[in-house]
């Protein structure tokens, strides 16, 4: 029997880990793949206070892990396929063992939106990628394209032209949501170039990726363009599939919490991404973690 178990080891659920186990709670994460979430996926995190030069994403989630480890926090790594959360004790079902504690916290994050064009699915892994820096190494003088209009496409895309011969990206409108300082270093490097108000229609090709079909959304044009690899990044859905129906989640599937990150179900918590909060960075979800960890020590308490 477990005081809190954690579902997710990304920023929230190691942040959340650090600070129960510091405070004398016997505490587990579960987490279904390696620890450090997105943000261990990140190149470079320039935004996170304390790394002046900007940090590499696993680099800075490798130290929270050590961290929660040397704080006396257990890990197991499995997914959580299911939960019990009627009772005052919660179970917490991975597909190969049964975990109880007397409170939860949902800390599963977010996973990469699917751009939804023909060919999507058929090419993932081959050409198809979600991770610039899982995958970028692959297409050294290559020619690539990146799909999206938000900071990470471009930061992202910027990250590319390090491997690759030329980088295209393509944004559905004519501008930018990213954040200025991001737009100027894409365009003032010269292996980026721009495709604007054009949707990509179709990923093509025998083995691999060959081609993309476009549409431009304002002419109604349509054109080919021959790639080696596409980068999608149209933001992020929540994790939530495990959790459906136990918790209240808004229609997108986050899942609601009052600003003491409480859940409709007591002894229930949910920090970072998975939650409906206005912002969705590493800075935001370390506060989630460390304000759910000291909730819940409240909780258990009384
Ligand atoms: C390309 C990209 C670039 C980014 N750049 C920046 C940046 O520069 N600065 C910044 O501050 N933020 C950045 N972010 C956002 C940042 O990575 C996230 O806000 C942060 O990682 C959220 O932390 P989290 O712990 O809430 O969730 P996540 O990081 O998503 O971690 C959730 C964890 O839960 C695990 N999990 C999921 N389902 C289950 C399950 N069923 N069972 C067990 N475990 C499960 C996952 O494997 C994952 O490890 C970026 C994100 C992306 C995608």
């Amino acid at each position: 029997m477990y005081d809190l178990i954690i579902i997710g080891g990304g920023p929230a659920g190691l942040t959340a880990a650090i600070y129960a186990a510091r405070g004398g709670l016997k505490t587990v994460v579960i987490e279904a793949m390696m620890p450090g979430g997105q943000a261990a996926a990140t190149e470079k995190i320039d935004n996170y206070p304390g790394f002046a030069e900007g940090i590499s994403g696993f680099e800075l989630t490798s130290s929270f892990y050590k961290q929660a480890m040397n704080q006396g926090a257990e890990f197991i790594f499995e997914a959580v396929a299911r939960m019990d959360l009627s009772g005052n004790i919660k179970a917490v079902h991975t597909g190969q063992q049964t975990l109880e504690a007397k409170a939860v916290i949902i800390a599963a994050g977010s996973k990469p939106r699917a751009l939804g064009a023909k060919g999507e699915d058929i090419f993932h892994g081959r050409g198809v990628s979600y991770c610039a820096t899982c995958d970028g190494a692959f297409f050294k003088d290559k020619k690539v394209a990146v799909v999206g209009g938000g900071n990470p496409a471009l930061e992202e895309g910027l990250y590319l032209t390090k491997f690759a011969s030329e980088v295209i990206i393509i944004n559905r409108r004519d501008q930018f949501k990213a954040a200025q300082i991001a737009v100027e270093k894409a365009q003032n490097n010269p292996k980026v170039k721009f495709i604007l108000d054009t949707a990509v229609e179709e990923i093509q090709g025998q083995d691999k990726v060959e081609k993309l079909l476009l549409l431009n959304v304002k002419t109604q044009v349509r054109t080919e363009l021959p790639v080696d690899g596409i980068f999608i990044y149209m933001g992020t859905q929540p994790n939530t599939k495990f959790a459906a129906g136990y918790v209240k989640t808004d229609e997108k599937g986050y899942i609601i919490t009052d600003e003491l990150l409480r859940t409709n179900v007591e002894g229930v918590y949910a920090a970072g991404d998975i939650r409906n909060t206005p912002l969705r960075q590493v800075a935001t979800a370390v506060g989630d973690g460390a304000l759910a960890a000291v909730q819940i020590e409240k909780y258990l308490s009384s």
